[in-house]
């Protein structure tokens, strides 16, 4: 049954828009149309708000889902954080987790990324000396391939017209970085392996290996992090939480259980929604953040896809690879079990990034090609209050949705024996990894539970579990679809899939497709 995200919802007839979908993509969309006096109907199939940001509690324990940390927030002058002070009207703060951010782990070897470009390069200097100069010039090509970018997106958000006159120019100097991979970028600069296996070692946060990623990807992911990594004090919920209050304040509302079957198109004109139940929402602009082949393949009616050959589109874009997550409970806080703040990203000895995952994908009993290890309870100073006496851990790696995909018409938490033992064998094989890095914590664990990408697909609407939408690979940031505007009147996209995954790339993209849909540009502003 749809139901408000907060209180019994006073709802209209109409509203201005509709977003479908309240991951970080919509509820900014929400957010910054609220503050321009917009009523905004947001819905979210899911029982809870968030996409990606929303939290779950079991057992006494809360875990966070698609949040483990945030760059830029620690920099006064940094664009997001003004964005994030924007949509939720400054209510949202956040916790430094320190010096150390990402800890890179490979075999018995570890490196530290700390905060601040300058203890960055002097850090990475410490462990290899005699590539002074690579550091040097890798960091300086991060800058400036991010700083190529600014004309790209804001070419998304321009009206037809004057894309046609401007778009391919402001595109051009940001091309020569995102259509190469992130391995040519980087053996361009050094024939060092292992060099280049550390630099990459935050690969796991865009989702693919270098051989495979654009390299705008992974300079945009690098230098989001150089000033240190956050977390939202209270937890990922906060975000939902404050940015709700907004679009509150205009008169809008979040409906959760709330699942869109189809968008209501007239004439090639979005008028509104109709949702599983049969009843309908009408709008003046629909914009859908379900992640676009969700968009294509179940929201739009098929004689609009076939109109606008949307299905060509999707053939040109593949879906992210899919994820495990282990959300683990512990009873001690934080302190006494001795939990850092910074993340652990734990790679095999041997090999490259790709040929790692390669032979995982070739034979899954081999190494996870890579683990990341995060400490969520020690990372919120708020955590304690909510939840004394307890800690919790995520661990996460990639697993190809087919291992799981006969189970995809089973019911949640009813999936069968064989389910179940397959869970088992890969969570124990990820709790080894934990108790091989973080050793006083064997036997302290007294919950744990496996997410796979049948989950992903349950809860957050992926058709293959996807954990990031669209892979970053060098053609996807060539696709001139992947914006805001589609060739439906008044019907619009945002999401990751519009800009880069992250909360940030989500973020960023609700300021790019408010733009499109009503020409202001709210960076102005800030
Ligand atoms: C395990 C994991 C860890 C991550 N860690 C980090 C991190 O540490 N830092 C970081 O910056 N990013 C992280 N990310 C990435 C980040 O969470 C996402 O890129 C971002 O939140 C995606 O936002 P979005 O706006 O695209 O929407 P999503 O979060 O994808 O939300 C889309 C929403 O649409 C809803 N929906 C779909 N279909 C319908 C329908 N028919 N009707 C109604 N609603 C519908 C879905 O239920 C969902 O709530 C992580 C992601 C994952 C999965």
């Amino acid at each position: 049954m749809i139901q408000s995200y907060k209180k019994k919802p006073q709802l209209q007839e109409t509203y201005d828009t509709i977003i479908i979908g309240s991951g970080m993509g919509g509820l900014a969309t929400a957010a910054i149309l609220s503050k321009q006096g917009q009523k905004v109907l947001v819905l979210e199939r899911h029982y809870t708000a968030g996409g990606f940001t929303h939290i779950f509690k079991r057992k006494g324990y809360e875990w966070d889902v698609g949040i483990h940390y945030i760059g830029e927030m620690q920099r006064e002058n940094s664009l997001l954080r003004k964005l994030f002070e924007y949509v939720t009207d400054g209510e949202l703060k956040w916790a430094d987790m320190g010096e150390v951010y990402d800890r890179i782990i490979i075999g018995e070897k570890q490196y530290d990324f700390v905060k601040g470009v300058k203890n960055f390069k002097k850090q990475l200097i410490s462990y290899f000396p005699q590539e002074e100069e690579t550091i040097e010039a890798y960091v300086n090509l991060v800058f400036k391939t991010v700083r190529s970018s600014k004309n790209f997106y804001m070419s998304k958000a321009l009206p037809p017209f004057l894309n046609a006159l401007f778009g391919r120019f402001m595109k051009k100097g940001f091309y020569q970085y995102s259509d190469k991979t992130t391995y040519e970028v980087l053996r361009s600069l050094t024939d060092n392996e292992a060099l280049i296996k550390v630099l990459t070692g935050q690969y796991g946060d865009y989702g693919l290996p270098p051989k495979q990623s654009s390299f705008y990807m992974h300079a945009s992911l690098v230098r989001h992090y150089f000033d240190g990594g956050s977390f939202p004090i209270g937890g990922s919920s906060q975000i939902v939480k404050t940015i709700d209050k907004v679009i509150e304040a205009s008169g809008g509302t979040i409906l959760i259980s709330a699942e869109v079957d189809e968008v209501y198109i007239e004439k090639n004109t979005a008028k509104g929604v109709r949702m599983k139940d049969g009843s309908i929402f009408r709008s003046d602009k629909v914009v859908s953040n379900a992640g676009i082949i969700t968009t294509y393949n179940k929201l739009l009616p098929p004689e609009i896809v076939n109109k606008h050959g949307l299905a060509a589109h999707l053939q040109k874009v593949r879906p992210s690879a899919a994820h495990l997550s282990l959300y683990i409970g512990l009873e001690g806080t934080p302190q006494e079990l001795q939990l850092p703040k910074t993340n652990y990203w734990v790679y095999p000895e041997k090999g490259d990034h790709d040929s790692c995952v390669q032979n995982y994908l070739d034979d899954l009993s081999q190494p996870f090609p890579l683990v990341y290890l995060s400490f969520p309870s020690a990372k919120d100073p708020d955590w304690s209050n909510r939840y004394p006496g307890k800690s919790t851990i995520d661990i996460i790696t990639i697993i190809p949705y087919e291992v799981f995909e006969k189970w995809s018409d089973t019911s949640w938490k009813k999936r069968g024996e064989e389910y179940d033992t397959i869970k088992e064998e890969l969570a124990q094989r990820l709790l080894k990894v934990l108790y091989k890095q973080q050793p006083q914590l064997n036997g302290k664990v007294t919950y744990y539970e496996l997410s796979t990408p049948i989950t992903t697909q349950h809860f957050v609407n992926y058709e293959k579990g996807e954990i990031y939408g669209l892979d970053h690979t060098p053609s996807r940031f060539r696709q001139s679809f992947l914006k805001p505007r589609t060739k439906i009147k008044n019907f619009y996209l945002t999401g990751q899939d519009v800009a880069t995954a992250g909360v940030g790339g989500a973020l960023f993209s609700g300021v790019l497709t408010s733009m499109a849909m009503t020409g202001k540009n709210v960076l102005k502003k800030l």
